[in-house]
């Protein structure tokens, strides 16, 4: 059922691209495995996918253990400063930095093992007030704060857009996610890439590709509904 699923995934973002003239080449494809068991990332490694996403420290650092070391590990969830340094040599990309003090945490806990940290920077393009992620308006100070860390590399943006049952609603957030990425790189502030733009879920990854996705993160549309009882 997994690797059907990540068929499905697969040809889906062939659709996008060939949709919006855009190469499949330039879209990561990151498996949520969240709440999923270490099985369930064992059955979709056939596919080819490395990059697994997960939102909770432990939970990443316990499957980081047990699985194939050549896994990409991604954090897309809110990190708390404390669990840091449990990150640290296992996590390829921290997709959800919002603020200084988050970053001034992960650059003294990678300085101390003489790492760098991946980083995206998380917006809240949308202004939802129940989501983490630093505001449009304010995301070029942040990112030029950043910079001056020698631990960190800032990599590019995510953004977690709305839950909708129609897609087309999220379009205009992820053309704002593009522009505000577009923006920044004309700054050319030294130290920072702006070639990751992390952005679309399940339900509107599609359109998320055609707005100018480079990583998608997809949780339901491969390993099913999860269950946040067990
Ligand atoms: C859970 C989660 C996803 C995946 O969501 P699905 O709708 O299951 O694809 C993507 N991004 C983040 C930040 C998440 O927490």
């Amino acid at each position: 059922m997994i690797l059907e699923n990540i068929e499905k995934v697969r040809q889906n973002i062939e659709a996008a691209c060939k949709k919006s003239g855009r190469n499949p080449e330039e879209i990561t494809l990151i498996a949520v495995s969240k709440t999923k068991p270490y099985t369930d990332i064992e059955e979709a490694l056939p596919s080819g996918i490395l990059d697994y996403g997960e939102n909770k420290v432990q939970e990443l650092s316990e499957k980081y253990d047990i699985l194939p070391k050549d896994i990409r590990w991604h954090m897309i969830g809110h990190l708390q400063r404390n669990k840091v340094k449990y990150l640290v040599g296992k996590v390829s990309l921290i997709h959800s930095v919002d603020s200084l003090r988050l970053a001034n945490q992960i650059e003294t806990e990678f300085a101390k093992k003489d790492m760098i940290a991946n980083v995206l920077i998380e917006v809240n393009m949308a202004e939802e007030e129940s989501k983490f992620g630093i505001s449009a308006g304010d995301t070029l100070e942040l990112i030029k704060a950043m910079s001056i860390l020698p631990h960190l590399r800032i990599q590019g943006l995510m953004t977690i857009a709305p839950y909708t049952d129609n897609p087309e609603t999220n379009r205009e957030y992820f053309s704002k996610m593009k522009k505000l990425s577009v923006d920044i790189r004309e700054k050319n502030i030294d130290n920072v890439n702006m070639n990751v733009l992390s952005m679309g879920m399940t339900g509107d990854y599609q359109v998320a590709i055609e707005e100018g996705a480079t990583m998608i993160r997809v949780g339901t549309g491969i390993f099913g509904e999860r269950n946040y009882n067990i």
